[in-house]
């Protein structure tokens, strides 16, 4: 019982989480001097993690201690205002305070019986969400641990309507010597489509393939001619590009037959909550399932994708777990609407951050990301690189000369630790992907990183 009268005095005394308190906020006091990726000094302290998994228990303190000495350098500097690395976000305040609470709960999300208040917070997210993309009355949400995991629960929603569709019950019988889907896809959808489309038993060589054009947008005059047994997978987002599928026309198509369109839209659906930027998502709203993050523009800490489809039924059905110690309430029960059954109480964090920005704080942000993005392709332009994409939304793809210079260029940006940009490959050209994803990203920080770019520069010579 030793152990357990340590662990009580550790609740009881509280030092544990007060010192948690204190690391957490020297390093909100430093993030904007610390190295936006860890130097090669910080990556040697990861060797200390190498230890033998401990005879004996230890005191709290010395875990976090421990953690916080060689952890602490090797972190991201993701909450600071220049890491422009793949799509990630940062977390606004109120998001990370609220979870700092939700934390030390502990609730068991899975069910109304298990964590009341995540049912209701799971309720509201659903509808403010509706709300905000301007989605049908009919549609139901699913939190999830991010976008991969939402196509996962659309995609297998969709095989289990379209399947249904062609007299055909997935749950019964399996997948094995069921009637075809046609899946159609451009070349451009995210890799997370293909790894779950391949989850869900439609490998590569099953799919419709069907060119994109020089911005990653599918383009309509290759779309075969649609039925009932169709999935068509469209993205309000392209990861390189941030460019914009055609909704409005093959929603329209898809819906006089029947097919089922879904939209990954794990970023760049936000700019349907964004006044200047709502042309760009015109028509998503007539899809049959979307799958975004909170994490990416939204700015949730990670751990939150979302789920939403218009058919309830078919989702639940999709998803459904069976299992007979199962209590279902007349609330919402969560774990209908994903894979888990135990899960984090995520959608407090989302909720939190719902209703911190509001409407117009949403707005604001997500319009900032994209004037952030103008300002630095426009002067990044002026500074002799060239500008690969269409700065419709977030993502600027930058190239100078040829890809050897590119990636030079990369490389000293990367090494200054001032920011942090990553390197892509653009219809087979080397290119440098800038993403504008977190709220602390100040006109400075960008005037900054413009220098950091005429710096690499001068230093090719
Ligand atoms: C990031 C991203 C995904 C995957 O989302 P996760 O939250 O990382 O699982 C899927 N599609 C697009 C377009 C993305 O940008």
């Amino acid at each position: 019982m030793k152990l357990q009268e340590q662990m009580r005095a550790e609740f009881s005394d509280k030092t544990i989480f007060e010192k948690a308190q204190k690391y957490a906020y020297d390093y909100l006091d430093g993030i904007s001097e610390m190295d936006v990726f860890p130097s090669e000094e910080s990556l040697e302290l990861l060797k200390k993690f190498d230890e033998k998994l401990p005879e004996k228990s230890t005191s709290a303190l010395d875990t976090l201690d421990f953690l916080n000495n060689y952890g602490t350098p090797n972190t991201i500097a993701q909450i600071g205002g220049r890491y422009f690395g793949f799509v990630n976000g940062g977390a606004v305040p109120a998001s990370l305070g609220v979870k700092w609470l939700s934390d030390v709960w502990d609730q068991c999300a899975g069910l109304y019986l298990t964590s009341p208040i995540n049912a209701k917070l799971e309720s509201v997210c659903e509808k403010w969400l509706k709300d905000l993309f301007g989605l049908p009355e009919s549609t139901v949400a699913g939190f999830v641990s991010g976008t991969s995991m939402a196509n996962l629960c659309a995609l297998a929603a969709a095989r289990f309507q379209l399947l249904k569709n062609l007299g055909w019950d997935i749950n019964e019988k399996g997948l094995i010597g069921a009637p075809n889907i046609r899946i159609i896809a451009h070349e451009q959808v995210h890799a997370s489509v293909k790894k779950t489309l391949a989850l869900l038993g439609f490998g590569k060589n099953s799919l419709e393939w069907i060119p994109s054009d020089d911005q990653g947008r599918l383009m309509l005059d290759t779309l075969p001619k649609l039925d009932s047994s169709c999935l068509v997978l469209l993205q309000a987002g392209n990861v390189n590009t941030g460019g914009y599928d055609p909704f409005d026309k093959v929603c329209d198509m898809a819906n006089a037959v029947g097919a089922w369109v879904h939209v990954d839209g794990a970023f760049g659906l936000w700019a349907g909550a964004c006044d200047s930027l709502k042309h760009l998502t015109h028509g998503m709203e007539k899809a049959s399932s979307w799958a975004v993050d909170g994490h990416k523009t939204l700015n949730t800490p990670y751990d939150s994708g979302i789920v939403l489809c218009r058919h309830p039924k078919a989702m639940v059905s999709a998803l459904q777990a069976s299992g007979e110690y199962i209590i279902y309430s007349d609330q919402r029960d969560p774990l209908l609407y994903t894979p888990e059954l135990s899960k984090r109480a995520r959608a407090i964090e989302l909720w939190a951050t719902l209703r911190y920005l509001g409407k117009s704080g949403i707005n604001e942000m997500v319009q900032g990301f994209h004037l952030h993005a103008k300002r630095l392709a426009k002067s990044l332009k002026e500074l002799g690189f060239e500008i690969m994409n269409e700065v419709v939304f977030n993502q600027v793809l930058v190239r100078f000369k040829d890809d050897d210079s590119t990636k030079k260029i990369i490389a000293h940006l990367q090494n200054s630790g001032e920011c942090w940009l990553g390197g892509t490959t653009w219809q087979g050209k080397a290119a440098i992907r800038v993403s504008i994803c977190s709220w602390a990203t100040t006109e400075e920080d960008i005037a900054q990183t413009i220098a950091l770019f005429q710096k690499a520069k001068t230093a090719l010579g």
